[in-house]
């Protein structure tokens, strides 16, 4: 009997006739990974400049991590919330400690964290600030990226996410990104109960806002009693050089939202963090998910925030992403048009140059050994995972300047 081995062409033509066609993936086929490197099915390595956008900021693999949760697989994986298991409260005390809250409600998906974040700023309108009925109003910047749900692409400003998929929710004003006086006007509103912001806007291609614009909005929101809500789902977790974003202005956010890196790119798992006067205000029955605060992500997320702290990750984001920048500037190609980003969370802005774009970019660097993706069309994020040393950050710049002379 013969077995013929599957080639990468096989493994991308069967997902294209079986799966919803909902992504439109690099032409590669991942097979295995390791801190900062990934193998696809012909075992050829790549350098992973997108950590599954800033999931495994750990690295692939960790082995604290998968021996967390191999451990805990062989005994108790989920409860539900219907009992308690002896592992929620041990992660509870862990994460609300770790980021200064009192209380921590577990999610699974970003999207959900934001989902229960708009939730529970609605509840806090009413039961304390004293908003009328079904009148509170929620204000989010243009641009956002805060997931997939109906309510999220309510107020998403990318056609792409929102066309036809209404009737959409109500309760959302937009503003434009990094404009206090935009702001301030918004506020104006009594009806107002929250604010909710990207520090750094990932999705809509690492848009950094002025130094001062975190803290501004901030302070405004207390001068008008409105929840100052950060969704640090990519930006959180040691990715842009702190261990939160809004660390590098001394922002202390009233909701928290986090997701991705929680648990090292091993499960979905994230989570919405609050102190009482906030949190409490949703009861039992209230707000919940089969899976939150399941036991085995309790033991993941405990792993993955222990390897953030004891491997200093956010200080080397910080380093080596000064470093990544300094290179990426020192490139001469014409199809450069802007390198920004903070730690290691970044990107190229890309000039279309005799035909070529970020896509051909991108395959160029696949083929060089270097795995990264465009978003919105000319930008192409470059977020490895924070485990990668100052050698194989050289290693990366290489590959991406030898990528772009290619098209000189
Ligand atoms: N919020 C932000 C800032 C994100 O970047 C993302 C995903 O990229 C999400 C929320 C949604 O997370 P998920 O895809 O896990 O639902």
């Amino acid at each position: 009997m013969t077995t013929t081995k599957m080639t990468s062409h096989d493994y991308m033509e069967r997902e294209e006739k079986y799966g919803a066609h909902n992504y439109h993936p690099l032409p590669v086929v991942l097979e295995s990974g390791e801190g900062v490197f990934v193998y696809d099915v012909e075992g050829k390595r790549y350098f992973d400049f997108l950590s599954a956008y800033s999931a495994v900021n750990q690295g692939h693999c960790h082995p604290v991590i998968i021996n967390a949760l191999t451990e805990q697989a062989k005994k108790l994986t989920l409860t539900s919330r219907a009992f308690f298991n002896s592992v929620l409260g041990e992660y509870e005390e862990y994460v609300t400690k770790y980021f200064g809250y009192d209380k921590v409600l577990p999610m699974n998906s970003g999207a959900e964290a934001d989902e229960t974040a708009i939730k529970l700023t609605r509840k806090w309108a009413y039961k304390v600030k004293g908003i009328p009925a079904n009148q509170a109003k929620i204000i989010v910047c243009a641009e956002n990226f805060h997931g997939r749900t109906t309510t999220i692409v309510s107020f998403s400003t990318d056609p792409q996410s929102y066309a036809d998929f209404g009737p959409f929710t109500p309760g959302f004003e937009v503003i434009p990104y990094n404009d206090i006086p935009a702001l301030e006007k918004a506020l104006q509103d009594p009806n107002v109960a929250g604010f909710l912001v990207e520090p750094i806007q990932g999705e809509a291609g690492v848009f950094v806002p002025d130094e001062g614009y975190l803290k501004k909005a901030f302070d405004l929101c207390r001068k008008h009693n409105v929840l100052f809500i950060a969704d640090e789902v990519q930006t959180g977790i040691a990715r842009t050089g702190k261990l939160l974003a809004c660390d590098h202005e001394g922002v202390r956010p009233d909701i928290l939202i986090l997701g991705k890196a929680l648990s090292g790119g091993v499960l979905p798992i994230s989570a919405v963090l609050a102190d009482d006067y906030i949190m409490l205000t949703i009861k039992p029955g209230e707000h919940g998910s089969t899976f939150g605060g399941n036991p085995l992500a309790g033991k993941v997320a405990i792993a993955a925030l222990e390897v953030i702290k004891n491997e200093k990750l956010a200080e080397n984001a910080e380093r080596l992403g000064k470093i990544l920048r300094d290179g990426l500037r020192s490139i001469h190609s014409p199809m450069i048009e802007l390198v920004r980003g903070k730690g290691l969370l970044n990107a190229i802005v890309i000039k279309p140059t005799n035909g070529k774009e970020a896509w051909d970019v991108c395959l160029a660097m696949r083929d060089n050994g270097l795995l990264a993706k465009p978003t919105h069309q000319h930008i192409i994020r470059l977020a490895p995972p924070l485990v990668i040393n100052e050698e194989q950050i050289h290693e990366a710049i290489e590959i991406i300047k030898k990528s772009l002379a290619q098209f000189a």
